[in-house]
């Protein structure tokens, strides 16, 4: 199995021969200011370059400042975020190790695309070491509000390195907002149409929603019959409908708000009993932090307390996995349930959704409930959106999926389908580089010759999709 971030950037790096520079996760002894070995693989047109991280700041930099600091602040839970001057300090450490790694191994001559809050001052670092060439930055979570932002003590600093980048991406414009907000209220920097001009030149904000390759996910979860795990689930199904949930155990995904929604269901309505069960996949993530083991105590709690009280000897209600499966098998148990059940309290996309949608059958289509709290509840409006810390509601909306007319399914589903299929995860990386383009153009500092590179890659990207 893999994560969001990793699903949606190696079909670029197969196809469009891009190198994806990143961390094995691996610790090693590795003194200040020296670098390490890098090791590189072919993937498909691509390659994937990883390097070990720093043993003395790797735990701060990751389980510290990343997912315990900015991490709950980014999904706008200020109450969970941890602040501890030493994890920053490790943070700006191991941005800085990259930045020089990736200048050893790429030159300075590279087009670079940064990924994600952990790197979030990276470009400031690159420009350090001179890299002239635009840099882009895109941002998979939300950006929350000045408020909660501004509780972290080190804003201003990150917020300063941030623009260092040529051109931030975010996955939608409620995100894009709020950090224009930010630099034009609280920075007092001027724009003009979303380009703001400061003291390293000129960074650009734009909104581009991450999509999936829909055809793909779709041919999968047509071919799935065969695979053995989505045989026995259906087989075990047999005359009863069935909810999928599919998540991170991660405090921002709703999980025991969405336990509680499946258990207030079962309360009020008792005919759903034996008929219905519900298949949760709830992959442990990020362990290492006590909020994390603690949701899966939690977790596992409240699945047990649901069975124990509406279980029969034929029939348990949660069927709770702690375990992933490829994405192929996934696609099969998409199409084999009657409704998704995507209900985070705040995502910055969520895939997920996008992927149940493009997995179901067209001809009976199952129906997605969606938190309006996900980002992509603005691409997917004929979902049934819901609020998912409203019990009632949510339950209610699972009542209705389950009791919608076929004619609706379809009509609903379609209209996901094509707005899925318009904006792939081909557009979106297409879309983006070409916005990166329009910044080279822009700047006015870099030397000739490295202009004109990426049109050519344009154009294998785009020969490679025809
Ligand atoms: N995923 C997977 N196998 C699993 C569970 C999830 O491959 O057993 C993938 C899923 O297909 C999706 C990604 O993990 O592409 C989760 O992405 P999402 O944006 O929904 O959440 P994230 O974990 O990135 O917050």
């Amino acid at each position: 199995m893999i994560g969001g971030l990793a699903a949606a950037l190696l079909p670029a790096v197969e196809k469009a021969g891009v190198v994806w520079f990143g961390c094995t996760g691996r610790v090693r002894r590795i003194p200040a200011g020296s670098t390490s070995l890098v090791q590189i693989e072919s993937h498909g047109l691509g390659t994937i370059a990883m390097v070990d991280a720093p043993e003395q700041h790797y735990a701060r930099y990751y389980e510290g400042f990343s997912n315990s600091t900015l991490w709950p602040l980014l999904h706008s839970r200020p109450e969970l975020s941890v602040n501890c001057p030493e994890n920053y300090a490790s943070y700006c450490a191991m941005n800085a190790y990259m930045a020089r790694m990736l200048v050893t191994f790429g030159g300075e001559s590279s087009r670079i695309w940064v990924h994600d809050y952990h790197f979030l001052p990276l470009g400031r670092e690159l420009r350090r070491l001179g890299v002239a060439r635009e840099i882009g930055f895109f941002l998979h979570t939300p950006w929350p509000t000045a408020e909660i932002i501004a509780s972290l003590p080190q804003y201003r600093e990150l917020v300063d390195a941030m623009l260092s980048y040529d051109l931030i991406g975010f996955q939608t414009e409620v995100d894009r907002n709020n950090f224009a907000d930010l630099l034009r209220k609280t920075f007092h920097i001027h724009d003009s149409g979303l380009r703001f001009s400061g003291r390293h030149g000129a960074c650009r904000l734009a909104a581009f929603p991450i999509g999936i390759d829909a055809q793909q996910f779709a041919d999968r979860a047509a071919q799935a019959a065969g695979d053995p795990d989505v045989r026995r689930l259906r087989a075990s199904i047999e005359a009863s409908r069935l909810v999928i949930g599919v998540d991170r155990i991660d405090y921002s995904k709703g999980l025991l708000e969405r336990i509680a929604a499946f258990e207030h269901l079962l309360d009020r309505f008792h005919r759903l009993k034996r008929r219905l069960s519900m298949l949760q996949i709830a992959i442990p993530s990020r362990s290492n932090i006590e909020p994390y083991r603690h949701l899966q105590r939690g977790l596992a709690r409240a699945v047990g307390e649901v069975n124990a009280k509406y279980g029969e000897a034929d029939w348990t209600p949660i069927r709770y996995l702690n375990k992933g499966f490829c994405q192929s098998t996934l696609a099969g148990f998409y199409r084999s349930a009657a409704v998704g059940l995507v209900t985070p309290l705040r995502d910055g996309m969520n895939l997920v959704c996008k992927e149940y949608v493009a997995a179901q059958d067209p001809a009976d289509p199952g129906v997605l409930v969606l938190s309006k709290f996900a980002g992509a509840s603005q691409q997917l409006s004929a979902a049934l959106q819901v609020d998912p810390q409203d019990t009632e509601q949510v339950a209610r909306q699972i009542a209705s999926a389950l009791m919608m007319p076929l004619e609706e399914r379809r009509a609903r589903w379609q209209q996901m389908m094509d707005g899925l299929l318009q904006h792939s995860i081909h557009s979106w990386f297409f879309d983006f580089m070409r916005a990166l383009v329009a910044a080279e153009r822009e700047h006015p500092s870099l030397p000739a010759q490295t202009l004109g590179v990426l049109p050519s890659a344009e154009q294998e990207f785009a020969a490679a999709h025809r």
